[in-house]
Parts: structure tokens; sequence; C-alpha cells
């Protein structure tokens, strides 16, 4: 399948990646729209938002677990945004299911 995200999930794509483990894959976004902007994605291919099910949903919470960690060690303490778009009227650009994380470092940042 011709996707971009698949392809950056299996390294064919180069991509500033923080974080994957069996089932989620995480990386900046390459055009940033908030001092710290990245990008969490299901590593199954799912189309969008309105293709989520009762068969594929698990991965939806652990994408929320894995964001609450990363924003956590990427210092974004004092708070940030979630955004999925949903389909062309819904600004979605790239056809696999992703979680934009918009924040900035708080001043504490780094811990230490
Ligand atoms: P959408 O508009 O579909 O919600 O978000 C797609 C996001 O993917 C955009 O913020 C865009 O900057 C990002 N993006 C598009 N192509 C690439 C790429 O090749 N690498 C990375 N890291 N991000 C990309
Ligand atoms: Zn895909």
């Amino acid at each position: 399948m011709d996707c971009l995200f698949c392809s950056i999930i299996e390294g064919k794509i180069p991509s500033n990646k923080i974080y994957e483990d069996d089932s989620v894959f995480a990386f900046y976004d390459i055009d940033p729209q908030a001092p710290v902007h990245f990008l969490v994605i299901p590593k199954e291919h799912i189309a969008s938002p309105a293709a989520i099910t009762p068969e594929n949903s698990a991965v939806v919470a652990h994408v929320f677990e894995v964001i609450a960690r990363l924003s956590q060690e990427l210092g974004l303490e004092n708070g940030y945004r979630v955004v999925t778009n949903c389909g062309k009227d819904g600004g979605q650009s790239v056809g696999h299911l992703h979680f934009h994380v918009l924040g900035k470092r708080s001043l504490a940042w780094p811990p230490g």
C-alpha cells in the first residue's frame, strides 16, 4: 500500500523518531505549528478517525497513554493540545490515522 506514514514506520522514509513500540510510532512533524509538535500514529494502517472500529480501537487508548508519557518527557508539563483531523472537510492530508500533539516546553525543562 502506498502510504506515507506506513513508509515512515517501515523506515523507507526518514523521520525524526521520538518513540516506538509494538503498536505505535511517534515522530516530529516536518512542518511544526507549535514550538513542540509531534505526531503519534498506530503502526496498523487505519485510514482516519472514521475508520476506528471495536476491532481496532484499543490502539487509540494506547496512543493516549504514550502521549501522556512523551509530553511529560518532552517538557510539556503546563499542557498541550491533541488534534485529529478527519477526512477532506476536516483538514486531513495524510490518510493514516494520526494524533498531533502541540505545545511548548515549560521553563523548568530539561529537568535537573
Ligand atoms: P493532517 O493535515 O493530515 O492532519 O496532518 C498531517 C501532518 O503530517 C502535517 O502536519 C504535516 O506537516 C505532516 N507531514 C506530512 N508529510 C510529512 C513527512 O514526510 N514527515 C513528517 N515528519 N511529517 C509530515
Ligand atoms: Zn498507512
